[in-house]
């Protein structure tokens, strides 16, 4: 029956897919359940009752609370040779009589009503003449006393069906989703729980990545050029940000425009419409870009910067996809711009308890950013803890089908090669000793005589530089501020130095050079026991003293 509500869906409406959510109401009536079905605004709530309208027998009933809506609907389904009318008190009384002998003679698929006219006796008489599969409540929070849009005369259509001759189908929508007017609708409609469909938050066509580690330029870059037909925006968190990444792009050969709130209006709003009617491809904002800004055919929306929390970035990435095509929304995370945001905090308020607000925000953001869930899931239930864990399967959570590896001795290596390096250096340095790079530089330091040196030698120097990202996003290791930052070591990673805990990263496996790199690498090992055993036996030995130039003559 769905295959057929689809047809009728490309016959009739021209769309070749259903938009989330509509599928599985119209299942449902079709089911014969009284169904509540919660969509967005423009998530496309007609369609879910106007499809089965074509496939019952009979006359659909609509009941609607604005004659404008009314009249445009039904000039809609008249152009689509869908026969239906509306009844309100904008017809004359000749029309209207025209209008009820129609009915009667089930010329009509879809007949919308205002609520009042069942309060007329005559016109539940010609409801009582014809068959009537489905009355389906449009914008049904005006049902509810909760709803912001409470209308009597909605409630008391309840009361008058009960003179109806016989038991049609009721299908409710609304966009309005909180807890109690649901509940109320579920009651005066007679809805069962299970039956409730919603899809409040979810935007099926967007897909969520976030890429941890990346070079941002280069990143864009390559990005851009695959994508180099689409439309986008990429947000940075500073007007600063925002022109240099413009300069950069526009040197490249991008066609783009910026946006912040440090230029003058007639910029911004050359910029708005250079952007909205195609004539610029890509346009580079601060937050300051988007506020009822409706350009449909965004395609993707790239977060240079961390956004501050999830309302944020949602809000922004939101923009993509509006016309519902498939769009990407991809968040470029990096560590130091957490920074950013915390004194971005600091600097907006002094109040404590709002900035104690704003931190837990930034933190579930920084989450997002980390989690191993379905990306669309984490945003849906960080707005709604009720709603339930689903997977998305195109997220860069879900679509990450590598296997959790143990890389404990890949940590230890990296923390014992950063020490010997005396934290005074950066992550590409601390890779190319452990890869054993010929840099001059390296031999310059004399960090090719450390017993680190190449001890990672059958890793790409990316992969050393992947997996020391990964220890600095899980907060082994840190960064210093500043434009050369300096990996230091944390506290979290005494433990795994001391051999008590395990540390895993999601990998590609290579399991052939693993093993070899175990092999290669099996002088270090004897050496990392040692370090354990020292520890398990001097409890009170500071962590790092073993890393002193006396103990590394020992080794
Ligand atoms: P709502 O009542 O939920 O606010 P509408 O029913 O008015 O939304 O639909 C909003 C827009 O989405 C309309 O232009 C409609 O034609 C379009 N639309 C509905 N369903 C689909 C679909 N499956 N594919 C593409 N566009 C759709
Ligand atoms: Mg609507
Ligand atoms: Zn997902």
């Amino acid at each position: 029956m769905i295959n057929e509500a689809k047809n009728l869906l490309n016959q009739y409406f021209g769309y070749t897919d259903f938009r989330s959510g509509q599928a599985e109401i119209i299942d449902n009536i079709l089911h014969q359940r009284n169904t509540l079905g919660i969509l967005p605004t423009g998530g496309g709530k007609s369609i879910c009752f106007q499809i089965p309208a074509l496939l019952f027998q009979g006359t659909t009933i609509v009941i609607s609370p604005l004659i404008s809506l009314m009249k445009d609907q039904v000039d809609a389904l008249t152009a689509a040779d869908i026969p239906a009318t509306y009844i309100n008190s904008s017809l004359t009384q000749k029309e209207l009589q025209d209008c009820l002998y129609d009915i009667r003679h089930g010329v009509y698929k879809l007949v919308y009503v205002a609520p009042e006219r069942f309060d007329s006796d005559y016109f539940i008489d010609v409801l009582n003449s014809i068959q009537i599969p489905l009355i389906a409540f449009d914008e049904a929070h005006c049902i509810s006393q909760w709803g912001h849009d409470f209308r009597p005369s909605y409630r008391s259509i309840v009361s008058s069906l009960k003179k109806l001759n016989q038991q049609p189908m009721i299908v409710a929508l609304t966009a309005t989703a909180t807890q109690n007017v649901a509940d109320e609708i579920r009651n005066l409609l007679h809805i069962g729980q299970q039956d409730t469909f919603k899809n409040g938050f979810a935007r099926e066509n967007l897909s969520f990545n976030v890429i941890k580690g990346a070079n941002k330029r280069d990143y864009i870059l390559s990005y851009l050029k695959e994508h180099s037909k689409e439309s986008g925006i990429i947000y940075t968190s500073s007007r600063k940000e925002t022109d240099g990444l413009y300069n950069y792009l526009s040197l490249q050969g991008f066609s783009v425009a910026k946006y912040h709130a440090g230029l003058s209006e007639f910029e911004r709003k050359q910029a708005q419409e250079q952007f909205v009617y195609d004539e610029k491809q890509i346009m580079i904002a601060t937050n300051a870009f988007g506020m009822g800004i409706d350009k449909s055919n965004v395609r993707f929306v790239l977060h240079y910067n961390l956004p501050k929390n999830l309302e944020a970035y949602y809000q922004e990435a939101g923009r993509a996809g509006r016309d519902g095509d498939e769009s990407e929304c991809i968040l470029l995370f990096s560590k130091q711009d957490i920074q950013l945001q915390k004194f971005l905090i600091e600097q907006s308020t002094f109040d404590p308890e709002i900035r104690e607000q704003d931190y837990n925000k930034l933190n579930q953001m920084i989450m997002y950013c980390h989690t191993e869930e379905c990306l669309q899931s984490y945003i849906i239930q960080y707005f709604d803890p009720n709603e339930t864990e689903m997977k998305c399967k195109k997220c860069s959570s879900c679509k990450d089908t590598r296997e959790k590896v143990e890389i404990t001795r890949e940590a230890q290596m990296i923390f014992s090669c950063c020490k010997r390096m005396g934290e005074r250096f950066g992550t590409t340095l601390i890779a190319q000793v452990l890869k054993g790079s010929n840099q001059k530089r390296i031999r310059e330091l004399g960090f090719d005589q450390l017993s680190t040196y190449g001890l990672l030698r059958s890793q790409s120097e990316k992969e050393i530089v992947d997996t020391i990202n990964y220890l600095l996003t899980e907060d082994y290791m840190q960064l210093t501020d500043g434009k050369y930052p300096v990996v230091l070591l944390t506290e979290k990673s005494i433990p795994v130095l001391k051999g008590e805990t395990t540390v895993w990263m999601k990998k590609s496996k290579t399991p052939v050079k693993e093993a070899r790199a175990v092999e290669e690498n099996e002088e270090l090992f004897e050496v990392l026991r040692g370090l354990r055993k020292q520890f398990a036996q001097k409890e009170n030995v500071p962590p790092f003293v073993i890393f002193s130039d006396a103990t590394l003559k020992e080794m």
